[in-house]
């Protein structure tokens, strides 16, 4: 497949979920691999149906298909691309209502949602602040931000100047120069949107993943349950854990994937609203269990801004599926959830 623009921010590093297949098998009796990857959101994705054996090439229409739909979420979504929907109403300075797509209205809403429930941890206007720390279309200065810059960006920050409304969609801003920023939810609604596409084009055995943000449904080509990796933050690209997972979406929200160094200190992509800067705290990642790969995508990033033990708390308070890798004095110890766990046994057995 082509090569297609970065578009959202980069996952500098490795995914931090693999999908785990094995090229040698790709035929078995029953059942052929179809795979299909390429570049989207500024970042790889990788999509494999099992398909009846000898059903037919199916691979050349849906790959058209399969990156017009992901074309569209760019289209409305992307920070990159001047054009976009949102990248409209971001320069846009009034205060009336601005029409946009269902789409961008469903994802806004959810946005605020997670912000809402999250005590705004998780805060898609943090734009401003994602962009002056180095991790947006704006060009990145050699040196770390001034404290009087943060603060005087910090001013723009905050999800209660945002409305959304569902009928007829449209958003409206309360700060003429306030900034939205979906990196972190939109990979995971672009997962859900070709998730939904392939089921209802009668594909009921998929995985489909974006930047490492997963959905999952039916079984794999040897009619076993799909296997999904966590990665390992220590040894890249080792794997940490495997789920086997059906139904489901998986998202993963870390400080080894999208970062940088400077003066030995790692500056994550990940930004607390309440600080206005880079998360410094020893959650160094976390994977959330959701059907949605959307609503999965966001609240890892909120959780991950939370933090080990707040965020811990949020999750059990949420019932989540939530596993977390926290560095410790002697290296990394795992925190999972009862969902998790009993999740964990289920899909085992
Ligand atoms: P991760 O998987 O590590 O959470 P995502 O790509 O899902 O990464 O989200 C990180 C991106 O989200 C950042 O690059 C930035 O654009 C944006 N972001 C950073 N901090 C926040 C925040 N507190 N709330 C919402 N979005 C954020
Ligand atoms: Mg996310």
């Amino acid at each position: 497949m082509s090569m297609k623009k970065n578009i959202f921010r980069t996952c500098g590093f490795v995914t931090a979920l693999l999908t785990l297949t094995f090229a040698h098998c790709s035929k078995t009796r029953q059942f052929d691999l179809v795979t299909m990857t390429g570049r989207t959101m500024g970042t790889t994705f990788s999509i494999k149906i099992a398909i009846p054996e000898n059903s037919g090439q199916v691979q050349e229409a849906l790959e058209k298909q399969i990156y017009a739909l992901l074309d569209t979420v760019n289209m409305q979504m992307s920070t990159y691309l001047e054009t976009s929907e949102l990248s409209r109403f971001n320069t846009y300075r009034g205060s009336e209502w601005f029409p946009v797509s269902p789409p961008m209205a469903l994802v806004m809403g959810y946005a605020q949602h997670i912000s809402a429930i999250s005590g705004g941890a998780f805060d898609i206007t943090v734009g401003p602040l994602v962009n002056l720390w180095g991790f947006g279309p704006e060009v990145s200065p050699d040196d770390l931000p001034p404290d009087a810059e943060v603060q005087k960006r910090k001013q723009l920050v905050g999800y209660i100047n945002l409305q959304v409304r569902k009928d007829p969609p449209a958003l409206q801003k309360a700060i003429p120069d306030m900034y939205c920023d979906l990196s972190a939810i939109a990979k995971g609604y672009g997962v859900d949107v070709v998730a939904d596409y392939l089921l209802a084009r009668g594909y009921k055995n998929i995985l489909v993943e974006i930047g490492g943000e997963i959905r999952s449904a039916g079984h794999n080509h040897h009619n076993k349950k799909w296997r999904i990796g966590i990665s390992s933050p220590v040894t890249e690209p080792g794997i940490q854990k495997v789920l086997t997972v059906d139904n489901c979406g998986v998202a993963t929200s870390g400080d080894y994937r999208n970062y940088f160094e400077k003066d030995g200190i790692r500056y994550s992509h990940t930004i607390d609203p309440s600080t206005g800067r880079p998360i410094t705290h020893k959650l160094a990642s976390v994977t959330v269990l959701h059907d949605s790969c959307m609503v999965a995508d966001g609240l890892a990033t909120a959780i991950n801004v939370l933090g080990p033990e707040k965020g811990y708390e949020f999750a059990i308070n949420q019932n989540l599926m939530v596993f977390m890798i926290v560095k410790s004095d002697t290296g990394f110890v795992e925190k999972m959830t009862p969902g998790f766990e009993k999740l964990l046994d289920e899909l085992e057995k």
